[in-house]
């Protein structure tokens, strides 16, 4: 192993292509090589520390350095590193892991495929959608239908079924039979004095259109994120997404909620499906089931979708070798104990949502904020170069990377979806941290501020943004 940091970091820029990176920007600005965490805390090869208000890529819900899962993970190394799950075996880990899931979700869900990224579950519903209604004598219901800004991962399926333009920019996507609509985002599609209630009539509304403009014959099912996280954290309004549901169930459409970054307490409840009251035929997990600890993932099946399958499939001709993986599963499931041990969804519900939001709130009347919204611990500071009325920066996401890097370079990480400042801490998180987040955040804007002289001075914003990387 290279000894000093500088030298990671050079190996690191002469080899490694990272996700979602221009390569060609870490050339001159070599990345940070991270060391150690400990709960919400991380530091680098040179010692810097950082609150990691993102939970890694909201992903350790129960904070960095927990022995215990190093512990379980050794253990099942020791007992069986590996077997497969494919045709008539399985591991102890995997099947309580199978039935711990549906114990813990909602009555319904009650089978699993297990996965290795968010991606792959995603791709797993997107094919058993059409497999469902192939089974079912329908092999005409086949489109999926994603949503406006929706992030469902990288394999070619799910960034057809995201709604990424720049994602579906690279390698000629989306592929055929996936169609989109806008979300429900307020800020953005809201008319003037529209409550929230009718725009989640309104926008709901755009679903059951698309779904008639295709004919209900030629559709699958409509995946949706509970709340949508690399979009920009946007929040849905009360009754969207029972609507979309109900809109679902009417006129024969499987409905798939994408819990990758939602469940396991981000919403102060197991899954967005619980905190709404929703029975949806396939749900998405991954991130909080391990915690980040390892790379797996889960698609839970409901009963309709599930009796299909056993009865009709002969078999499914799908699987990945590593799915149900025993010590990822000996992971999760110790993870998934740590959260009931420590009630780590309660203090969420109870005690952090109100604390969060109420931080985060007080950001409200910094001239450059233009929405402050949260549910649970997710939240989003969203930056307009003018509030009333609203003027967005143009072009979008320069600002939100300045505020994010002279946010990282004061030791706390956030990250920028356009130029909305993203928050998602893990569910350890101190009420001390959560005001050093929201506190860190206003000092930056109110500098930058100071060096814009007045928001919307157009030549001065120029400048503090110039070379920024979004
Ligand atoms: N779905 C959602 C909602 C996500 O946020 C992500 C990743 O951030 C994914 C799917 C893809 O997960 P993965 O990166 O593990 O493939």
């Amino acid at each position: 192993m290279p000894a000093t940091p500088s030298d990671l970091a050079r190996l690191d820029r002469d080899h490694h292509l990272h996700p979602f990176t221009d390569p060609k920007v870490l050339q001159e600005d070599a990345p940070i090589v991270m060391a150690g965490g400990k709960d919400s805390t991380l530091w680098d090869e040179d010692g810097k520390l950082y609150l990691d208000a993102l939970a890694g890529l909201w992903c350790v819900n129960v904070g960095y350095g927990r022995t215990e899962l190093a512990e379980v993970a050794a253990a099942q190394m020791e007992r069986l590193a590996y077997y497969n799950t494919f045709f008539k075996t399985t591991t102890a880990p995997t099947a309580a892991l199978a039935a711990k899931l549906a114990e813990l979700m909602p009555d319904g869900l009650d089978h699993v495929v297990f996965a290795n990224s968010g991606s792959e579950a995603l791709d797993t519903i997107v094919r058993f959608c059409r497999l469902f209604w192939e089974l079912k004598g329908q092999p005409d219901k086949k489109v999926m239908i994603g949503r406006e800004e929706g992030y469902h991962g990288s394999t070619l399926a799910t960034i057809s079924l995201g709604g990424t333009l720049a994602m579906q920019a690279q390698g000629g996507l989306p592929l055929a039979g996936f169609a989109h609509v806008d979300t429900a985002y307020q800020f953005r599609h809201g008319a003037p004095g529209e409550s929230a209630e009718a725009f989640a009539e309104r926008a709901a509304g755009w679903i059951e259109e698309k779904i008639l403009e295709l004919g209900a014959d030629t559709v699958a099912g409509v995946v949706v994120e509970p709340v949508q996280g690399a979009g920009g954290v946007i929040i849905p309004p009360p009754g969207y997404l029972a609507r979309v549901q109900e809109i679902c169930r009417r006129h024969d459409v499987l409905f798939a909620l994408d819990e990758v970054v939602s469940a396991f307490g981000r919403l102060g409840a197991w899954s967005a499906a619980e905190r709404f009251g929703l029975a949806p035929d396939f749900m998405a997990l991954a991130k909080g089931l391990s915690s980040g600890y390892q790379p797996i993932s889960a698609v839970m099946i409901g009963s309709r979708v599930a009796e299909t399958l056993i009865e009709k499939s002969g078999g499914l001709a799908h699987g990945f070798t590593y799915a149900g993986h025993p010590v990822a599963a000996a992971v999760a499931l110790a993870n998934l104990q740590i959260i009931e041990r420590e009630n780590l969804i309660g203090r969420v519900r109870d005690d952090l949502s109100d604390h969060f939001a109420a931080a985060l709130s007080r950001l409200a009347d910094q001239p450059m904020v233009g929405e402050v919204r949260s549910l649970g611990l997710i939240g989003a500071v969203e930056l307009v170069q003018q509030r009333d009325p609203k003027i967005l920066y143009d072009p979008e996401g320069l600002v939100g990377a300045v505020v994010r890097d002279q946010m990282q370079s004061r030791g706390v990480i956030v990250r920028a979806v356009r130029d909305a400042l993203v928050i998602a801490p893990p569910l350890v998180v101190t009420h001390r941290e959560i005001d050093r987040i929201a506190d860190t955040l206003r000092l930056v804007l109110d500098d930058i501020l100071e060096q814009i002289g007045v928001v919307g001075d157009d030549r001065a914003l120029a400048e503090i943004t110039a070379g920024g990387n979004a």
